[in-house]
């Protein structure tokens, strides 16, 4: 793979990006000042929009990288509503997708304690190995950010009790590792749900083949961010 964008290595606070306040009151109630290469590398994709495909080691701090990104862009959309993300929506706004339940419940509470300055946010985990009755019956109140296994996710929206119809981020959190879990046909069945007009992020430890062929087909013109291991 041929980077298109070379790690820097000066570092980098949060104070210096210009978050929204509620994420930087966030960020300081959990201690976060400096950010870390891989945020460095992909922030500046991560909040204008562009697709990206990032490849960087395990602790590099990418949940964090695209919890900003996903809050970022909830409350921009809801200033642009001119209302507060409390309004009467029917579709999720932001879908994160994990290789394993763990995981997804993880990510899921980051993104919680990201979000603890915006007031009513709604992030949900769908996860499979526990009855669906519930997740259904929580989803008559529409999240605003799922975070699920692509096994789960596929049958919510099939069902038609997960609405995706106005998703605005995809997340594939471990790319890699949802493939080497054998949900590749649930994840691309997911990928064709979805609107073609998003922002999507594919952050996994490894670039091979199967990666490429995902960044291709269903990013648009992704900036591939290549993190050495120097963390
Ligand atoms: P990855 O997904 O890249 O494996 P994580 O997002 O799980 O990594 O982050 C690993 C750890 O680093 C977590 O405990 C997280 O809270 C912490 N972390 C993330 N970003 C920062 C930062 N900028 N400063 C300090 N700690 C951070
Ligand atoms: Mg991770």
């Amino acid at each position: 793979m041929t980077p298109n964008n070379t790690q820097q290595n000066e570092a980098s606070t949060f104070q210096s990006l210009s978050l929204p306040l509620p994420i930087n009151k966030a960020l300081a109630d959990l201690k976060y000042t400096q950010l870390t290469t891989t945020q460095t590398a992909s922030l500046p994709y991560l909040l204008q929009n562009k697709d990206i495909a990032v490849k960087a080691k395990t602790g590099s701090g990418k949940t964090l990288a695209f919890s900003i990104s996903l809050l970022t862009g909830l409350l921009e959309q809801a200033d642009d509503m001119g209302e507060t993300n409390t309004s009467n929506k029917t579709s999720i706004y932001g879908l994160v997708l994990c290789p394993t339940r763990e995981l997804a419940q993880q990510v899921a509470e980051q993104i919680r304690l990201l979000a603890k300055h915006i007031p009513n946010t709604k992030v949900s985990s769908f996860v499979g190995g526990v009855a669906i009755g519930p997740q259904i019956a929580s989803l008559v109140h529409t999240p605003d950010i799922v975070v699920g296994t692509p096994g789960r996710i596929m049958d919510l929206i099939r069902k038609g009790k997960l609405k995706v119809e106005n998703v605005q981020k995809l997340v594939l959190d471990e790319a890699d590792r949802i493939l080497d879990m054998g949900f590749s046909d649930q994840m691309e069945w997911i990928l064709k749900a979805l609107p073609k007009q998003r922002h999507s992020m594919l952050f996994s430890a490894t670039y091979g083949g199967a990666i490429e062929r995902l960044t291709k087909q269903y990013l648009r013109q992704a900036g591939i961010v290549e993190v050495e291991n120097t963390e």
